[in-house]
């Protein structure tokens, strides 16, 4: 076994929300239920085929207005149901008979385009003849223009801001139509200045009369004010940041050096009882490369990253994930189940759901404190129980650690010997 990974420099790519109402229970899910909201019959059927039972506080805080084409910049933490905040008000609004595209969401990675579209239609289920697309880098253009032709284009589109810009420069994709735009994980397209620019790019080319809803689990003041310049009045949620730990999620460190990670991540893998785990690592090369050592060793792993052509002799006989399969095709397989482990970069710390996740494992420290609030937010899911182990290597990574604890009024112990695994396993 190796000792250590190769360190390349390549890069890979509630807390109770406060809205003036002091709705609280504590326990993030309100006592009322969907029907209270007078959602359209078709979508209180698709939340009951959903298996929600209780708006969460941020469905409670926030649908209301967002139904009511109100903005929204909404703040509340990983895995409490924003996506059906705006995804239920999306369509509750949508007119079907229309062929345009009214509703634009822009996300950051083609995982969480591809997942959000995926909430759409299981949502709008029962909705006839409703019609959704997503575009995003690495799909064939000619895909997209065929999905948006005049004819038939989607009430729907989801993508990443790259693609969305350039399709909507060629007017493939048209937004005369628009009635309403959506940015997820918005401090993420935003804060970093290129996606910002894409952003605003597009955003000029939708009509002025609009809704605008923004939503993230971590915004900073100024990254807010930025928010507020595309909005009118906006209905905005905050989360004081002490209160975007989640209760149900079990958290420690583990101080080592960087050559025994791998022994002590075989050994927590071997004893800890998971239904599926994330392993974050700083680096795609980083992340090819611990799959590839724990696959060797027989564990259930993957990555999202296709091998490169170079290593593809290396791709196991017979796996249900090719050395071609693309990233979507490998997150699909994610969430199928048909792999227990997910070698990851930041690319999934933010946005992701895959219920079955009940741990996730710090194999490389986040750079900053925010990155780790979402990476340790893929498990414990709605108010579900989870585990998540950081590795500490270096002082820097202490002190990411100490800035995580400070921020979020959350203490993370070193990992006792044992842990008693109903506290983070699902019954
Ligand atoms: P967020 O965007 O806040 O991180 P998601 O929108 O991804 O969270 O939702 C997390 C999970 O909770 C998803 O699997 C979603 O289907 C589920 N969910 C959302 N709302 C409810 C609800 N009211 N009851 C039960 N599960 C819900």
């Amino acid at each position: 076994m190796a000792d250590e990974l190769p360190d390349f420099d390549e890069d890979g790519q509630g807390g109770a929300p406060s809205n003036g109402t002091g709705y609280a229970t504590g326990t993030g899910i309100s006592a009322s239920g969907f029907k209270d909201f007078l959602l359209k019959s078709e979508l209180l059927q698709a939340t009951v085929d959903c298996g929600f039972e209780h708006p969460s506080e941020v469905q409670h805080a926030c649908l209301p207005q967002a139904m009511l084409g109100t903005d929204v910049l909404c703040q509340a933490k990983s895995g409490m149901g924003k996506t059906a905040v705006f995804v239920l008000a999306c369509l509750q609004n949508l007119e079907i008979s229309k062929t345009a595209v009214q509703v634009l969401v822009i996300a950051h990675t083609r995982e969480l385009a591809f997942q959000i579209e995926l909430e759409f239609k299981r949502l709008g289920k029962h909705l006839q003849g409703l019609k959704t697309g997503s575009v995003y880098g690495g799909q064939p253009l000619d895909k997209d223009k065929e999905l948006l032709k005049d004819s038939q284009c989607p009430h729907i589109v989801v993508g990443t801001p790259g693609r969305i810009l350039q399709l909507a420069r060629d007017k493939i994709l048209k937004l005369d139509g628009l009635s309403t735009f959506v940015l997820d994980e918005c401090d993420r397209c935003i804060d970093q200045l290129d996606l910002r620019k894409d952003v605003q790019q597009i955003f000029i080319k939708t009509p002025k009369k609009k809704q605008v809803m923004m939503f993230s689990a971590t915004l900073s003041a100024d990254t807010r004010d930025i928010c507020k310049k595309f909005m009118q009045s906006p209905h905005e949620i905050t989360v004081d940041e002490s209160k975007l730990t989640l209760h149900g999620l079990l958290q420690y460190y583990i101080r080592l050096e960087e050559k025994q990670k791998n022994k002590k991540l075989f050994d927590l893998l071997d004893t800890l009882e998971f239904n599926q785990v994330v392993i974050f690592v700083s680096t795609v090369r980083r992340a090819m490369a611990l799959d590839g050592l724990l696959q060797d060793h027989s564990f259930p792993s993957m990555t999202l990253h296709p091998l490169p052509k170079a290593f593809a002799h290396k791709a196991k006989k017979g796996d249900n994930i090719t050395a071609e399969s693309s990233r979507i095709e490998r997150l699909q397989a994610f969430k199928a189940f048909k792999k227990r482990i997910l070698v990851a970069t930041d690319l999934f710390g933010r946005g992701m759901d895959v219920e079955k996740v009940n741990i996730v494992i710090n194999y490389d420290m986040p750079e900053e404190s925010d990155m780790y609030l979402h990476r340790v937010g893929r498990a414990g899911r709605f108010g579900t129980k989870g585990l998540a182990i950081t590795f500490c290597a270096t002082d820097q990574d202490q002190q990411v650690l100490s800035k995580v604890q400070e921020r979020f009024e959350v203490s993370i112990p070193t990992m006792p010997e044992s842990i008693d695994k109903t506290s983070y396993l699902n019954a």
